[in-house]
């Protein structure tokens, strides 16, 4: 097995092996061969780890935060450092493309280790002066985070996760999910390496039963779950029961505006990137792209002459633009909405069916895909498909276009190209959507705010938005005088 870990699990700075839990293969999607085989945590790994998280806790948040952000900062270090071979490990475990893992992943880790460790040191509370009295206040961790992530940006997630967190001195048990167990493994033993104490992210294998046994664990104080929305609502139930806090980054069907005026060829690119980048398994994506019905027919025909150009094969081949999905049960679920977008009437422009890559056989490939003339009450335009199936719509005014773009549970995202800068903040004012982009698309530099609206989550990660999902405030008052006291 080319990926093997030392053992399953990363608790209090070393590397634990299960005995309870059930095994699980990890497959690299482009061939489906066994790359590694863990086990998934029961309750005494599980309790192991919350413990070993409450001792190390205590360590680190009494660190001042210009160490702490030191030391997460040196993590940043060492993951760009390693980016080739983490990279490769991440292709390997997702099967995207290496010339995506090589700037997507840990390098996105690396920006928020970077980001926040360099933030942390520089927050300053509030002094409220009540006139002869005051108030301050004070920032404090909540203790134990645990965070559970999705299989389509691992080790992007978890740092996504544990910098913020680790930065507001909390402590993290982080559950990959049972598909892509392998890269947070080398995210916690970089995080040792870089003097982060022991236990203060540990990393445990497992399935929706060990993330139940987490959420539910009586010394977690939060929760941090990216995953679809029916998970979310289970996470938060169970959570709740606790009431632990809770962030969620969840699922989509975001939409992308391109009027008249936007340039064809950056709206094109923008539509390609928000539909086919990671083959299409991006929750943010622009999959309802809707263009205006003067430039439709334009537009369709340079997106299709572009799509044709991609190169699909082998991921590690660094020309390669886009790998198989990630797994069977995906490569089902994609296929199916590929068909019934055929018989819901939709017009297939392009591809809409398997992909055959020489050399790799047994991998679960299929092409980028486009509908045009799609009806906004059709399935594939109202679930989310998590594949690379981009649906086009038409509009004719700014009106219609924005109440069909709301018309969705979902909240996650939404894009505009046009040139008039006015309607541009107009429209994206008016977009139910918790993060927006002008002329681009699926950018989501550490700095800004990332997150949902509606069913598509509850929180922010990134920005300073996320100090307020790791930490709490406290208001201190202080006498100055007596105790005014009618007793
Ligand atoms: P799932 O919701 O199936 O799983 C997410 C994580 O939750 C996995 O680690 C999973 O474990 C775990 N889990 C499953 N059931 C429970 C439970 N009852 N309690 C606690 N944990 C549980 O999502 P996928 O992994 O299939 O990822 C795809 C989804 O994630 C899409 O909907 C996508 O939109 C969303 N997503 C959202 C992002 C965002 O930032 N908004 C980013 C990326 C993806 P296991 O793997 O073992 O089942």
């Amino acid at each position: 097995m080319r990926a093997q870990p030392e053992a399953s699990h990363f608790i209090h700075g070393v590397y634990r092996e299960e005995t309870e839990g059930p095994e699980f293969d990890s497959l690299y999607p482009a061939t489906g061969e066994v790359i590694a085989r863990v086990r998934a945590a029961r309750a005494a790994m599980v309790n192991v780890a919350v413990a070993s998280a409450q001792t190390g806790q205590k360590e680190w948040a009494a660190m001042p935060a210009i160490e702490r952000g030191r030391i997460l900062r040196r993590a940043a270090e060492l993951l760009r450092e390693r980016n080739r071979e983490l990279s490769e490990l991440e292709t390997l475990d997702t099967g995207k493309a290496l010339q995506e893992t090589l700037v997507a992943d840990a390098a996105s880790a690396a920006e928020c280790f970077d980001y926040f460790g360099a933030l942390i040191a520089t927050l300053s509370d509030e002094h409220i002066d009540l006139g002869g009295p005051f108030a301050y206040t004070r920032r404090e961790p909540l203790g134990v985070c645990v965070g559970i992530g999705a299989w389509n940006y691992p080790i992007q997630i978890a740092g996504w996760k544990a910098a913020p967190a680790l930065a507001c001195g909390n402590a993290m048990v982080f559950k990959p999910s049972e598909v892509t167990p392998l890269s947070a493994l080398k995210l916690a033993e970089i995080l040792i390496e870089a003097g982060v104490p022991k236990g203060v992210f540990n990393v445990v294998q497992g399935d929706g039963e060990t993330g139940r046994l987490l959420v539910g664990h009586e010394a977690v104080d939060k929760v941090s779950l990216t995953g679809s929305v029916p998970t979310g609502s289970k996470v938060a139930a169970l959570a709740g029961e606790g009431l632990k806090k809770t962030s969620l980054e969840l699922g989509g069907k975001s939409p992308l505006v391109i009027f008249e005026d936007a340039d064809l060829d950056d709206a094109v690119s923008g539509a390609m990137l928000a539909n086919f980048y990671s083959t299409g398994q991006i929750c943010s994506n622009g999959t309802r792209v809707f263009v205006h019905r003067s430039i439709r027919k334009a537009f369709v025909e340079k997106l299709v002459e572009r799509t044709r150009r991609m190169v699909i094969g082998d991921p590690m081949d660094e020309a390669t633009h886009m790998g198989p999905l990630i797994s069977q049960a995906q490569y089902d679920k994609v296929l199916f909405y590929m068909r019934l977008g055929q018989a819901e009437g939709a017009d297939l422009v392009y591809g809409g069916d398997i992909a055959e890559v020489d050399g790799f056989a047994d991998g679960w490939w299929v092409k980028p895909t486009i509908f045009a003339d799609v009806a906004d009450s059709m399935r594939i335009a109202r679930e989310e498909i998590f594949g690379p199936v981009m649906c086009v719509f038409d509009f004719d005014d700014e009106d219609e276009v924005v109440a069909r773009a709301n018309d969705t549970e979902f909240g996650l995202a939404a894009g505009v190209f046009t040139k008039d800068i006015t309607r541009a903040h107009r429209v994206v004012s008016r977009l139910k959507a918790g993060t927006c982009w002008i002329n681009n698309y699926n950018l989501t530099p550490v700095e800004m705010p990332f997150g949902g609206m509606k069913k598509s989550g509850i929180g922010r990660e990134n920005g300073k938005a996320a100090i307020e999902s790791y930490s709490q405030v406290k208001g201190i008052y202080v006498e100055s005088g007596p105790v005014d006291c009618p007793y």
